[in-house]
């Protein structure tokens, strides 16, 4: 039988705005020492919008937006919808939609539009599709040495610009870091699929331990598991498709839900259903409590 201070634990979750899944996952909760995060949906909105849009010698700032927002409106991730804004924004009508989007878990988008190849996503792509990125790399580099995410975009493997993006961070982000750090929790984490810069410029920013930038969803898994090499017990906080292998191997895994994808929330042991990262300590907090009530 279920111990009754699991079941008030989980009914207090459930009040506060945690799907806790079941009773195991709060005695476990109670045992984390380390916390691992996602960058993008989970310390930042998620809703990042185009800042720079530097098309190559030759393009017109519409046409490099034209071609990326008909290869974005076959993704569903969140770079997308800021891309295809900008694309709207400036009065820019797409070319048609995409035939076909493959997506490159970590590094963007392939699609064909009208029977084009078009290529969206970051320097790694370029250069995985036999792209040469010629002068844009400057660019790219100039617009991600300012701290924002760049996307490069090319059309039958000649590249027509560089995109700047930036997203916020949420405002409970740092907050929320100080809480762990003060309950005891010296090893948080943030694990990203961004470049290094951008992920400096948001550790600085909310206070996380320690940084790894650059991973693709295996690597994030990777990266919990050698926290638990080192004898962590380890909660990974995600919001994406490609934090769903990092939020399984976890020893609890915990889904943004309110924004979250749902592979995310249905990964994950512990949702939470409100925009608010401080209820990531309130559940270490509840989870503690609960199993100190049982001893
Ligand atoms: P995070 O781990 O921070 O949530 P992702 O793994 O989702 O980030 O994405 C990593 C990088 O891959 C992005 O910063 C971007 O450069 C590129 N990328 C991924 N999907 C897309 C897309 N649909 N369009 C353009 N670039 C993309
Ligand atoms: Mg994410």
């Amino acid at each position: 039988s279920i111990p009754v201070a699991i079941v008030a634990g989980i009914g207090r979750g459930a009040r506060e705005g945690m799907l806790i899944k079941g009773g195991e996952f709060l005695e476990t909760t109670a045992r984390v020492t380390a916390v691992a995060l996602d960058k993008t949906g989970t310390l930042t909105h998620g809703t990042p919008a185009v800042t720079d849009v530097r098309p190559a010698a030759g393009v017109t700032d519409a046409e490099l937006l034209r071609w990326a927002s008909a290869a974005e409106s076959g993704s569903e991730h969140p770079l997308a919808a800021a891309v295809i804004a900008a694309a709207t924004d400036a009065g820019v009508a797409p070319h048609g939609v995409a035939d076909d989007v493959a997506p490159v878990p970590g590094h963007g988008i392939v699609a064909t539009v009208q029977g084009r190849r078009v290529v969206v996503g970051n320097a790694a792509l370029l250069v995985a599709e036999g792209i040469d990125g010629g002068a844009a790399l400057a660019d790219e580099a100039e617009v991600s040495a300012a701290g924002r995410t760049t996307v490069v975009v090319a059309l039958d493997g000649v590249v027509l610009g560089v995109l700047g993006l930036a997203d916020t961070i949420r405002p409970d982000a740092a907050e929320m870091v100080t809480r762990l750090h003060a309950s005891g929790i010296r090893t948080v984490v943030m694990l990203t699929g961004d470049a290094e810069r951008v992920a400096r410029t948001v550790a600085d920013a909310t206070g996380v331990d320690q940084v790894e930038a650059h991973l693709l969803p295996e690597d994030k898994l990777a990266a919990v598991q050698r926290l638990q090499a080192q004898g962590h017990v380890v909660a990974m906080v995600g919001d994406g498709v490609n934090d769903a292998p990092a939020l399984a191997v976890a020893d609890i895994g915990v889904a943004m839900g309110a924004a979250g994808t749902a592979v995310a929330v249905e990964t994950a042991d512990i949702a939470l259903m409100r925009d608010d990262l401080l209820a990531l300590p309130a559940a270490l907090d509840l989870a503690r409590r609960t199993v100190r009530v049982m001893r």
